[in-house]
């Protein structure tokens, strides 16, 4: 699986794919060590500390491979999956040879110690990157629908929204992925 190669991009570095990649699709798996969030450098610099969360103050350290340098899109291309026990990301759209890979780092942020500015430039960009729960509905319900949103989320949200229910029904599809090919 040798696809994936680290480039200069906008944000510094970022994961490009040489090769096409299919709707769901795994496109990398995440490694490193498991930390509480007690165990997190403080203070803690997004743009060089490569934490992902993976469970209630929970966090999966760098691993010092390509997957630490995955950046986050408002109009992603892979999502993360917990799939016994492996997590991974997997393609949420057809991914073009060239593209950049990218994730919602909201889709896994919950109580996060950090937010973020956003400059994806993509058409829906929020500009902030903040914990799942204060997306906008939609997104969320998107995000949901593709199963990208991990248990830990998952349970507070549904505990704290009678809403959701009354309303999935009338998910509409959404179309804000197919502007997500990497300039
Ligand atoms: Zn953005």
């Amino acid at each position: 699986m040798n696809r994936l190669v680290l480039k200069d991009c906008k944000h510094g570095r970022g994961v490009f794919t040489t090769q096409a990649i299919n709707t769901g699709n795994e496109v990398l798996q995440f490694g490193g060590s498991i930390v509480g969030s007690d165990q997190l450098p403080n203070p803690y610099l997004a743009d060089n500390d490569y934490y992902l969360q993976i469970g209630d103050k929970i966090f999966l350290g760098p691993s010092g491979d390509i997957d630490d340098y995955v950046n986050h899109s408002c109009c992603p291309n892979t999502g993360v999956l917990f799939d016994s026990g492996v997590i991974k990301l997997v393609a949420v759209t057809s991914i073009p040879a060239g593209s950049e890979i990218t994730f919602d780092y909201s889709t896994t942020m919950d109580n996060s110690p950090w937010e973020m500015d956003c400059s994806c430039l993509s058409r829906n960009c929020r500009h902030k990157i903040k914990n799942f729960v204060e997306l906008e509905f939609e997104i969320q319900a998107r995000y949901i629908q593709l199963g990208i949103v991990p248990d830990y989320i998952l349970q507070k949200f549904f505990a704290n929204s009678s809403v959701i229910r009354k309303h999935t029904s009338k998910w509409m599809p959404c179309n804000f992925y197919r502007s997500s090919v990497a300039p």
